[in-house]
């Protein structure tokens, strides 16, 4: 084995372009990282993961590896690159960081400047100057929609079908894995295929945060904001993230009231509500729900197992079977995120292994995930949670007094008892300091009116669920 570094090429290289002696160096390299890479992680482990890794460019210092398929991506991505890498470095000359992108459906990956990614999809009639990548995989039509959702999917959709600005902004917010990023990354892909000559910048909270401090920096405050304050529609993402960064926030409210002074549209999304953004002036998180809040729930069972359904019609090569398809469906309850990492592993042994699997298999190379999805909120947690935001002492949980004070919370976390953990109403009866089932089925009643009657009290309701995770 050699070590040599290559410096006699041009500094950029696209393997398509080079001269027949180039590729043969490049072959040659290529071939010095393989080895290593054997030598490091076992011929066993090369030849199912890696045998089919190949060189595409070099580009801006970056070098960029393909694979052929998004499953095997999803497995080489987190446990090889960063030895790829490494090993890639001692032989080629002052690399900046190597990426893996998948060859034809995953060049989003490439795409950190639009100009390269026209090059790479057909879809060459979206100019643009998205600041971020922009997923093709996340559009309007593979979002599956279900009750948790649709209200958030038909907002988008408005967004994205009228030139014509509704409402400012459109605020989507809901916990992580739920699907904002693909409703945004829809709304950009529909904009620029129905009106290309729309401005649709897409960036994440950080990323404008370091732009913002980028031109700071480089007292270019005056470029920053044009860029922002010439576009037709902004989408932040994760806005939550400028919370406690006071100048960023400044930056970010101007330049919101100058864009909907010119009437262009604004898409945020969070991972909560306005109102519960912590570290976010009072004067911006009013502005923030001026528009349409529109909240992504956790998805149901109908919806989780109408995703998965679309995942496995659209992979059919890949044999997966409608009962371990239910199974994930009903145990993978936490996102959607955790949801299509767990089917993707499933599809990622069957490609490798080449034969189906059967519900056994399934739960073992599944097992943590199934894991990390049975632990419920127990009572106790409940009683907990529920107490503190009440202001209220434990002890009362199951205590005897009956003043509206302790009373009221008491109901509360009955309710949330029944309708969040398996426990039966005796049993949940018992652990409230011993009573009668006919006590929590009162309160069960007595909440759910309330939340109806009383909004204030059904956002108190609302809050304590997401803070116990449900
Ligand atoms: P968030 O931004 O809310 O954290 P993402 O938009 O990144 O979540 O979604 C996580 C993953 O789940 C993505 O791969 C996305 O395509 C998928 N996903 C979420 N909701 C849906 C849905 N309703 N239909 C299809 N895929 C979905
Ligand atoms: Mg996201």
């Amino acid at each position: 084995m050699f070590f040599c570094v290559w410096e006699s090429f041009v500094e950029d290289f696209e393997v398509a372009k080079l001269k027949k002696e180039e590729i043969t160096h490049l072959k040659k390299l290529f071939f010095e990282v393989q080895s290593c890479l054997v030598q490091e992680i076992g011929q066993l482990a090369f030849k199912s993961w890696l045998s089919r890794l190949s060189i595409l460019k070099l580009k801006n210092g970056v070098l960029y590896f393909s694979l052929p398929s998004p499953f095997l991506a999803d497995w080489v991505i987190p446990h090889y690159s960063s030895k790829i890498e490494s090993i890639s470095r001692k032989f080629f000359k002052n690399i900046k960081k190597i990426k893996i992108v998948v060859d034809g459906s995953g060049i989003d990956a490439v795409s950190e400047d639009f100009a390269d990614f026209s090059k790479l999809t057909d879809k060459s009639n979206i100019k643009s100057s998205l600041l971020s990548p922009i997923d093709p995989r996340f559009n309007f039509k593979n979002f599956v929609v279900g009750k948790s959702n649709e209200f958030a999917f038909a907002a988008a959709k408005k967004v994205a079908e009228n030139n014509k600005v509704f409402f400012n902004p459109l605020y989507l917010f809901g916990g992580v894995g739920l699907g904002k990023t693909h409703l945004m990354h829809s709304v950009a892909w529909d904009i620029q295929e129905r009106t290309p000559k729309r401005k649709v910048v897409y960036l994440s909270a950080e990323k404008f945060m370091y732009e913002f401090v980028k031109s700071l920096r480089h007292k270019d405050t005056m470029t920053f904001k044009d860029k922002f304050r010439s576009v037709d529609v902004l989408m932040i993402d994760d806005i939550q993230f400028i919370a406690g960064k006071d100048s960023t926030q400044e930056e970010f409210f101007h330049t919101f009231n100058a864009l909907v002074d010119q009437n262009k549209q604004i898409i945020i999304s969070g991972d909560r509500p306005p109102s519960e953004l912590d570290g976010v002036e009072e004067r911006l998180r009013s502005r923030l729900s001026f528009g349409i809040v529109g909240e992504i729930h956790k998805a149901d069972y109908e919806l989780r197992l109408s995703i998965l359904k679309t995942k496995a019609e659209a992979n059919k090569k890949i044999k997966i079977g409608k009962e371990i398809i239910e199974l994930l469906a009903k145990k993978i309850t936490s996102n959607v995120r955790e949801l299509e990492g767990a089917f993707r592993r499933l599809c990622a042994h069957v490609e490798l292994v080449n034969s189906p699997i059967n519900i056994d298999i399934a739960k073992q190379l599944l097992h943590d995930i199934l894991r990390a999805n049975d632990r419920r909120v127990t009572v106790e947690e409940i009683q907990k949670k529920v107490s503190e935001y009440f202001n209220i002492k434990l002890s009362d949980m199951v205590s005897i007094r009956r003043s509206r004070v302790v009373a009221r919370p008491r109901q509360v976390a009955m309710y949330l008892s029944k309708t969040s953990t398996p426990k039966s109403l005796p049993e949940i009866g018992k652990l409230f300091g011993g009573r009668d089932h006919t006590t929590v089925i009162h309160a069960v009643k007595k909440v759910e009116q309330l939340c109806e009657i009383d909004i204030a009290f059904y956002e108190h309701i609302k809050v304590l669920k997401r803070s116990l995770g449900l």
